[in-house]
């Protein structure tokens, strides 16, 4: 079958440097293929007989290296923070709020045009006081559009943690005999489960191969909390696709000596049916013992985190990079840019 072709939005004009296109085999002329973090929407088509040239940062890279099996001499380690010269361009990563290694890309051409890259982010104001942007002038904003709407709003990742933490702490205080369980799919919101655990002073409990997963993130505070031993721990970490009322059943059901009812907790991003407009209205869906309850932990921009990073940073263009596929959809977020850059302009 033939390959897509690599769409223009994955590629950095000026450079021969591509941005999470691992899927379009080869690309003429292409020389780095950055990587922004380990979500299989970017990281896709990388496999153990890749021989692109990969650059991304420590964590990343690890998480290449022993989940995917891609050859160390393709993996080319950046550091965060600090310049370095990829193929004659200097180039700077920074912290991108998003999963653990996911970076920011901040590109200094030789033609004087300066290109930031978010890969997939959370806009923090912390952003507004990192050195490296304060320093330059940024032309070009490759932006993650993933929440590019007023309708997106949701509570602060802090606000998610510590409703889930709280409901937690009360079933347990309620009845001992609860077991926490909390959903995840892949890299990203260990916040959740690791704020669980702290809360109740137990370890957290997950698969084997997840385990070796959260070895790659190379935290101390996760290293310390973590086991393979469901016996040892009150919060087990499930695969998402697990947190159905029946499958949480026949878990609670294995460790029926230990516990007798189940408190499961799915942090997803904004969900149309689940959407409440404050955490006070968040409720669980209950089924005997087990209780199940979607927490609105988000790890990419609210609508207004975006348009307040994008007013601070005041690029004089926007390309987005996520639901970019459509004309009609990227008409629409340039109508908004626009909206958004005249406001901040009339303010100056
Ligand atoms: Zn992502």
């Amino acid at each position: 079958a033939q390959l897509p072709r690599c769409p223009f939005y994955k590629k950095i004009p000026g450079t021969k440097f591509v941005v999470d296109a691992f899927s379009y085999g080869e690309i003429q002329g292409i020389t780095a293929y950055f990587l922004t973090h380990f979500h299989s929407d970017h990281y896709g088509g990388l496999t153990k007989n890749s021989t692109f040239p990969v650059y991304c940062n420590r964590i990343t890279g690890n998480l290449v290296k022993s989940k995917l099996k891609v050859a160390e001499q393709y993996v080319h380690i950046l550091p965060m923070n600090s310049e370095v010269n990829v193929d004659g361009v200097r180039v700077i990563l920074l912290d991108a709020n998003h999963c653990p290694g996911a970076a920011m890309l901040l590109f200094f051409l030789p033609d004087g045009q300066t290109v930031l890259h978010t890969g997939d982010f959370r806009a923090d104001p912390s952003m507004e006081s990192y050195p490296e942007l304060l320093s330059c002038r940024v032309q070009t904003l490759y932006l993650d559009t993933t929440y590019c709407s007023p309708e997106y709003t949701f509570p602060t990742q802090q606000e998610a943690i510590s409703f889930a933490a709280n409901a937690a702490f009360e079933l347990v205080a309620l009845n001992p005999r609860t077991l926490v369980v909390c959903g995840s799919y892949s890299v990203g919101k260990e916040k959740v489960f690791l704020a669980l655990a702290e809360v109740l002073g137990s370890k957290v409990c997950l698969s084997r191969d997840k385990y070796n997963t959260m070895c790659c993130l190379e935290s101390e505070q996760i290293k310390k909390r973590i086991t393979t031993d469901w016996k040892a721990a009150q919060v087990h970490v499930l695969p998402m696709m697990q947190l159905s009322v029946k499958k949480l059943r026949d878990h609670l059901a294995r460790f029926s000596t230990q516990y007798d009812q189940l408190v499961a907790f799915k942090p997803t991003g904004w969900t149309f049916s689940e959407h409440v407009e404050s955490l006070g209205d968040v409720q669980p869906q209950i089924c005997g013992n087990i209780s199940i309850y979607g927490i609105p932990y988000s790890e990419h921009s609210s609508f207004l985190e975006m348009k307040r990073f994008v007013q601070w940073l005041r690029p004089l263009k926007i390309i987005p990079t996520v639901n970019a596929g459509s004309w009609s959809s990227r008409k629409a977020m340039e109508r908004c840019f626009g909206d958004w850059l005249s406001e901040s302009k009339a303010r100056l």
